[in-house]
């Protein structure tokens, strides 16, 4: 039986492919029962034939379903025929997306020459002009009357030419209409696309994708499921094209795209992905293609007990509510646990791999913005004091041979040890516990003690849909203790990074867990124990739960882009990257940048050969600057604000 989910999905506990109806884009179809299709899009000049023909063929040997190449104007959607004739004469009639801004004419005349269009709702035919205009019914209307009048055109044309369309809203350039009655939240993305999306079925056509994208994983997941939701009140179902969009580059642009594709792709929704880095096209199929794949056996999960009263809302953020004990729960920021217990000696150097550096001149620790909150130390020992903000969990029999037993906490291994057991800590005790437990009578010996935080564990292969339902079981019994998230992949580093920020980050972004504790192959070498340490930050930042750094919304580039953007980024990185919590857009051109950078703190935006204008929000305080001197007057205006620290 389904469940009623308020209804964005087939099921919460049980994986199953959200059906979606066909569409064909060229001889690739996607959407129904069609596997999830990749793509990618190209960085080089639309107008360099051969450029683009070899970056595209690169993409192809990496495993791209369908390759999108920008057309800014009509000369570029002109040569889009060169580039598919010169593939088509190389062997490779891998569909072919042309990626449309602002200009109909462009639009019309690619979508004659290749599969599939995409057009952005919030500048097809529109110039934003940021104004908060107030609408009269009247005047919205007339405005819809307007985007009629420009877009049937390229709709009649995709008919006649059998060319599928994506209307691919995007989070920071929503039109001045949409924004005045929207704001830029979820709902305004949807109603973005369903105005477009309704011209087209006006118009008898329905060869189309949807996508959402955000460079906030948080809204870009939100807003898809209410795309769903909406999407089945209007009896439609067109397929969904994943995308966080400006997601950076390195590990953080591959957590942030993680975190949002994957939340959704384990509920079973989507029909094609493209990963967005700053980084060679090349390098996003892989990612992508690893995030779709961990799905192709899902379907053999071992069954999760199913749920008929669902006590969350998955369309707003709230988080779940419990009481405090010590620094874990109530308001406090979700912590960092990390395992050490392999370890047959720890010395004062090796904390350094989780934040904290020892002075042996001062005898003094210094902790970063970065710093574990919690080691897990099993039977060992530390043979020297831990400095004041770490803090050491042993096992139960371990911690009652402690002299002082203030300096570890006692981790029970289930429930029955910790009910059997004479002696418990005073002040907090973990206690592990699974589905099973979460939803058996026993629970009750425990709920809501004060001086317990649950350990959540998995061994589901469908292992965040298994821990969300006991987040949802808690609630439904009134549970408020403190739930730390524990999970353990025996998987290579590269995989761990990316199954690791959609488990845990699936779970965050609707608000669970107090803690997310990250085990891998091996904590015996610092290396990995500073990656995991990362990564767990990582992931608690990209779903906005704990910032401890800097933000970067960098564009992936593409034809457009004036300046080189993986070098410009790692140049403004290395002289900010100490500012917790500013958000810094990095956006290769002016005709799109502006309008994607959501909601940034402050823009550093191509604007010309060698010319940068500089952003705080949306507005120009800069323009026209020369590129050598741009990162430095970047800096001046966030001193200017108040907001520039000294490196440490
Ligand atoms: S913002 Fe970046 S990716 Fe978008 S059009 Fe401009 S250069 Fe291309």
């Amino acid at each position: 039986m389904m469940e009623p989910v308020k209804k964005y999905c087939n099921s919460l506990t049980k994986y199953s492919r959200y059906k979606t109806r066909e569409v064909s884009v060229g001889d690739v179809p996607l959407g129904g029962s069609n596997p999830i299709r990749i793509q990618s899009m190209t960085t080089t000049d639309t107008m360099n034939t051969i450029a683009t023909v070899e970056q595209s063929i690169r993409m192809i040997n990496a495993g791209c379903d369908y390759v999108r190449i920008t057309a800014p104007s009509i000369n570029e959607a002109q040569n889009l025929l060169n580039i598919k004739n010169e593939l088509h004469k190389r062997g490779y009639k891998t569909p072919l997306i042309a990626d449309i801004h602002f200009t109909p004419n462009a639009a019309e005349l690619a979508a004659k020459i290749v599969e599939k269009v995409r057009v952005n709702p919030g500048n097809y035919a529109d110039r934003k002009k940021f104004q908060t205009l107030e609408y009269t019914d009247a005047q919205y209307n007339e405005e819809i009357d307007r985007i009629r009048e420009k877009f049937s055109p390229l709709v009649n044309i995709c008919k006649e030419y059998g060319t599928a369309m994506r209307i691919g809203t995007n989070h920071g350039s929503l039109s001045d209409r949409i924004m005045s009655r929207y704001g830029d939240t979820p709902l305004g993305m949807v109603e973005s696309a369903l105005e477009f999306l309704r011209i087209c079925e006006d118009l008898n056509y329905h060869n189309i994708v949807l996508s959402m994208k955000s460079s906030n994983p948080q809204v870009m997941i939100q807003a898809y499921r209410l795309l769903i939701q909406k999407m089945e009140m209007e009896s439609m179902n067109y397929p969904l094209h994943l995308g966080v969009t400006e997601a950076g580059d390195g590990e953080d642009g591959r957590i942030k795209s993680a975190l949002g594709i994957g939340a959704l792709l384990e509920d079973g929704i989507g029909d094609t992905v493209r990963v967005s880095l700053t980084e060679e096209p090349e390098c996003e199929v892989p990612i992508a293609i690893s995030l779709v794949n961990r799905y192709l056996n899902r379907n053999d999960h071992e069954s999760i007990i199913s749920i008929h009263d669902i006590p969350y809302d998955p369309f707003n953020y709230k988080r779940r509510e419990t009481f405090e004990v010590t620094s874990l729960g109530g308001t406090n920021v979700p912590k960092v646990f990390l395992d050490l217990s392999d370890r047959s000696s720890i010395g004062l150097t090796d904390l350094g791999a989780i934040g904290y550096n020892y002075n042996s001149t001062l005898d003094k620790w210094s902790v970063n913005e970065q710093a574990c909150d919690f080691i897990y130390l099993g039977k060992n020992d530390l043979t020297f004091d831990a400095p004041n903000n770490l803090k050491l969990i042993n096992d139960f029999e371990k911690w009652q041979t402690l002299e002082d037993k203030t300096k570890g906490i006692p981790l029970f291994e289930s429930l029955e040890q910790f009910s059997s057991s004479k002696t418990k800590s005073f002040v907090l005790n973990f206690v592990k516990l699974d589905l099973t437990t979460v939803i058996s009578d026993q629970l009750k010996l425990i709920a809501n003690d004060p001086a317990v935080v649950f350990i959540l564990t998995t061994k589901n292969n469908h292992g965040m849909a298994e821990q969300r339902r006991a987040f949802l079981e808690l609630k439904n019994k009134d549970v408020k203790n403190p739930v730390v998230i524990l999970r353990k992949y025996n998987i290579d580093n590269e995989k761990l990074l990316l199954y690791s920020s959609t488990d845990f980050g699936a779970l965050l972004i609707d608000g669970f867990g107090d803690g997310v504790w990250l085990s891998g192959k091996d904590q015996t070498d610092n290396k990995n124990l500073v990656f995991l340490n990362r990564t767990c930050f990582g992931v608690l930042q990209a779903a906005r739960t704990r910032i401890s750094k800097t933000e970067y919304i960098a564009c992936p580039s593409c034809g457009r882009t004036l300046f080189d953007l993986v070098e410009v980024t790692n140049k403004i990185r290395n002289r900010t990257e100490h500012l917790k919590g500013v958000k810094i857009a990095i956006m290769g051109c002016i005709v799109n940048g502006p309008g994607e950078m959501a909601d940034a703190d402050y823009g550093y935006v191509g604007s010309g050969a060698g010319k940068i204008t500089l952003y705080r929000g949306k507005e120009v305080v800069r323009k026209g600057v020369n590129s050598e001197n741009a990162v430095e007057e970047l800096i001046s205006i966030i001193q200017g604000d108040g907001r520039w620290i000294l490196p440490f």
